[in-house]
C-alpha cells in the first residue's frame, strides 16, 4: 500500500467485540484462503468475539457454507455464524407467508436458493437450469402467469436467458406476486486478474429494467433487509461492531449504514484507486473508515 493511501491502517485490530466479514475477496478468493484469515478469525474465536460471514453469496445453503469453511481451515464456524441473502430471503417469507402460500416461485438463480427454500420453507421453485421452452403459445397464450407462482426470486443463474427475463416480467404483471432479489454485485472477483467475471448484478439489472415501475426486495449488501436482520438477530451495539469487505458498494456501504466502523480489505474487487475515487467524490457512503491485511498484520 502506498504511504499516501488517505483511509488509516486499522490499529487495533482485535478491539472490537463482533467482527462482520465478507467472505469471497476477504477470507478466500474462490477455493483458496486469503494469507492470515484462519489464524486471525481463529485468535477472534478464542478472543470470545463473535463472528459472522456475511456474504452475498447465494449459490449455496448454510449447511454447504459450513463444510467448505471447515475444508479451508475455518474450523469453528457453524450455521449461526454464516448469513447469506437466503437466510434472510427465508426469515422475510416466514414473516409473510402469502409469498409462499402456493407453494411455487420462479427463480432465476441456481442451487443455493433452491435448496434453502425447499428445507426451510418447503416451497419448490420452478424455473431452473436452461430454459429452452418455445415462448411463442406454449407460455405466453396457454399459462395463466398470474395463477401460478407467488412471487419471482432472482439471483446468480449461469442459465439465465431471454425466455427467463420474459416468464419474469409475465409472473411480475400479477401485483400480488413478489419480487425478491439476492443480491447485486455487478462482478465478482475470480481467480484471473484480467478477466472480468459478471456478477449476480447484471442478470438483476435487466430484471429490474422490465418490471418497472415495481422495485423488488433486495435481500443482500448493502441492503435495509439485511440491515434490520443483523439488528435484530444478533443485538449488535454498533459502536463494538466492524465489516470487514472488499467491495465498496456493498460491504463498506452496507457497514456504514448499519453505522459500524468499516474497513476495506486490498484483496478483492475494489482497488486502491477506487477507495481515492470515492474520497474525491466525498462519496461518504463508499468510504471506509479502514483498511488493513491479515497478511501484512502477521508479516510485521
Ligand atoms: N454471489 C456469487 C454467485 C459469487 O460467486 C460471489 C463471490 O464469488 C458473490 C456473490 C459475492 O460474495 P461475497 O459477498 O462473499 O463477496
Ligand atoms: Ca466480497
Amino acid at each position: 500500500m502506498s504511504s499516501s493511501f488517505p483511509v488509516p491502517n486499522l490499529a487495533n485490530p482485535f478491539s472490537y467485540e463482533t467482527y462482520l466479514f465478507d467472505a469471497d475477496g476477504v477470507l478466500w478468493r474462490a477455493n483458496e484462503t486469503v494469507p492470515g484469515a484462519v489464524t486471525f478469525v481463529k485468535e477472534l474465536l478464542e478472543m470470545g468475539k463473535r463472528v459472522y460471514i456475511v456474504t452475498n453469496n447465494s449459490t449455496n445453503t448454510t449447511e454447504e457454507y459450513v463444510k467448505k469453511v471447515t475444508k479451508l481451515g475455518f474450523e469453528t464456524l457453524h450455521e449461526a455464524n454464516i448469513i447469506s441473502p437466503n437466510v434472510v430471503m427465508v426469515d422475510y417469507l416466514r414473516r409473510h407467508p402469502h409469498y409462499t402460500e402456493k407453494g411455487r416461485v420462479y427463480a432465476i438463480a441456481s442451487g443455493g436458493v433452491v435448496d434453502t427454500l425447499h428445507k426451510e420453507l418447503g416451497v419448490e421453485c420452478i424455473g431452473g437450469g436452461p430454459d429452452h421452452v418455445p415462448l411463442n403459445s406454449t407460455f405466453l397464450n396457454s399459462v395463466d402467469v398470474s395463477k401460478e407462482v407467488s412471487a419471482v426470486v432472482v439471483g446468480y443463474d449461469p442459465h439465465f436467458s431471454y425466455n427467463k427475463i420474459m416468464k419474469a416480467a409475465n409472473y411480475l404483471l400479477n401485483p400480488s406476486c413478489g419480487f425478491f432479489i439476492t443480491n447485486e454485485d455487478a462482478t465478482f472477483p475470480g481467480s484471473r486478474k484480467d478477466i472480468v467475471v459478471p456478477g449476480t448484478g447484471s442478470i438483476t439489472a435487466s430484471i429490474r429494467a422490465v418490471a418497472l415501475p415495481r422495485q423488488p426486495i433486495v435481500f443482500g449488501k448493502p441492503g435495509e433487509k439485511l440491515q434490520n436482520y443483523l439488528r435484530e438477530s444478533l443485538d449488535l451495539k454498533p459502536e463494538q461492531t466492524i465489516m470487514l469487505g472488499d467491495r465498496l458498494d456493498t460491504d463498506i456501504s452496507f457497514g456504514n449504514r448499519l453505522g459500524v466502523a468499516t474497513c476495506w480489505m486490498r484483496t478483492g474487487v475494489h482497488k486502491e484507486d477506487d477507495v481515492k475515487r470515492a474520497i474525491e467524490a466525498k462519496d461518504t457512503d463508499l468510504i471506509p473508515t479502514y483498511t488493513f491485511s491479515f497478511e501484512e498484520f502477521y508479516a510485521n
